[in-house]
């Protein structure tokens, strides 16, 4: 057999083709799930006064020393306002949970460790200077980078930045994917089948595919395996203005001449045999100078070697340095069957992607496999969350084996 491409040089070439997108202001509610291009810098301290962590008595702590102490009851303090005046000795001040500590007291008694009648209350326990104060900037001080640039915005940057007062912020924006299928057999969903044709799904799984990686897919429909038809569908794929083509079908050996011809008339393209099962043919170049990756058009094929180089080049472009898939060590609950022998009956040795499902069991995660793995069973795909990844060389893998796996649909960290 011919010499195939390992999986890694087919990813490394296909990332260093890719680049982060600039950066966009968006609404802060809007930033979620984007990578930060800028170190927000914070122009406010939080909290920025001391305050109370309970409801209870303001003191001077110096005062409960002798506890039981009765001290006068010299106000109320509510969060959000002021205290006008200072706590002088023998006295306390009502406070609430986030209210400014009033000038002259240095601790707080809980309501708990207080009889309060009339104006007067009295305190049970002895506390120490600082007891239930949150210190001024005890979370972030004004000048200080409360997220660095680099970050993917998570729920709890959403919230930081909006402790500090940031309304908007600069993101490195989403890629806009083109996401179009190959092939003179295909339906659009939602429209009857006539002998001999399938449901277009793979611009669906694609698209899925994007959206789960954190693009933007711009469906760009089906186009028939003719020069015209593929040519019309890049082009306007190029007036949309996408960042990335990604398309199915028509680079395995039958169609491989009309799709090659387009995409050589259009940009430059390789063509390339990928060490790996299922997904082994992967077209890659530029229309323009937009970066093409055209995957396999057999279902599983387009979804594992999406997984593989798409996703990755998806997380690189919005601005992701962390472009793994997580793996998780599993035991194998099942063999997985070596490969046969290819049509001139050489042993197959490349790569697997077995489809499985993994389970945490009191050893550790088990895997089992979810059904025939021919890269035509789309549904064995839907029972899997991981690849099981055979190496290059290996005639399968036996029951009882450790085996690494690659986790389906794992948010990017
Ligand atoms: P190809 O790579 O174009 O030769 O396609 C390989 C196999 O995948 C054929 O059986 C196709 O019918 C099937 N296929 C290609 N594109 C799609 C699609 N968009 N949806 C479903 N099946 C497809
Ligand atoms: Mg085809």
């Amino acid at each position: 057999m011919a010499k195939l491409l390992p999986v890694e040089e087919a990813r490394a070439c296909i990332l260093a083709a890719v680049a982060p997108m600039e950066a966009v202001t968006v609404p802060l509610l809007d930033a979620q799930d984007h990578v930060l291009a800028e170190d927000v810098v914070s122009a406010v301290t939080v909290p920025p006064l001391a305050n109370s962590s309970m409801d209870g008595f303001a003191v001077r702590a110096e005062d409960t020393v002798d506890a039981p102490v009765s001290l006068v009851v010299a106000g109320t303090v509510a969060a959000g306002y002021m205290y006008e005046g200072a706590v002088g000795p023998g006295q306390a001040v009502r406070i609430m949970t986030g209210a400014p500590l009033p000038p002259g007291a240095d601790a707080v008694v809980r309501f708990e460790d207080t009889d309060a009648a009339d104006d007067r209350v009295t305190i049970r326990v002895a506390v120490r200077p600082g007891n239930y104060v949150r210190p001024a900037g005890q979370d972030i001080r004004a000048g200080e980078v409360v997220v660095p640039r680099g970050t993917l915005l998570r729920p709890a940057h959403i919230g930081v930045l909006a402790s500090v007062g940031q309304a908007q912020v600069s993101v490195i924006r989403r890629p806009r994917v083109g996401v179009l299928a190959t092939g003179d057999e295909l339906v659009p969903v939602g429209e009857p089948l006539q002998p001999g044709q399938i449901y277009n799904s793979n611009t669906y799984s694609m698209a899925a595919q994007v959206t789960a990686a954190g693009g933007i897919p711009v469906l760009l429909g089906i186009a028939r395996d003719t020069k015209s038809d593929l040519t019309a569908c890049f082009r306007r794929g190029l007036e949309a203005g996408v960042d990335l083509f990604i398309t199915s079908g028509g680079v395995s050996m039958g169609d491989f001449d009309v799709v090659k011809d387009v995409l050589q008339a259009e940009g430059s393209m390789d063509f390339w045999r990928v060490n790996m099962k299922p997904g082994k043919p992967l077209a890659f170049g530029r229309l323009g100078s937009v970066p093409h990756l055209g995957l396999p058009g057999n279902p599983v094929s387009s979804m594992v070697a999406f997984q593989q180089f798409a996703r990755p080049a998806i997380l690189k472009m919005r601005g992701l340095t962390n472009l793994d898939s997580p793996t998780v060590d599993v035991i194998l609950d099942e063999d997985v069957p070596a490969l046969t022998l290819t049509p001139d009956l050489v042993r197959d040795e490349r790569r697997q992607y077995v489809r499985v499902m993994v389970e945490t069991r009191a050893d550790g995660p088990h895997a089992r496999l979810t059904g025939s793995q021919d890269s035509g069973v789309l549904t064995s795909m839907a029972r899997a969350n991981a690849l099981v990844v055979v190496p290059e060389g290996e005639a399968g893998a036996r029951a009882g084996e450790w085996a690494t796996a690659q986790w389906i649909d794992w948010p990017a960290v």
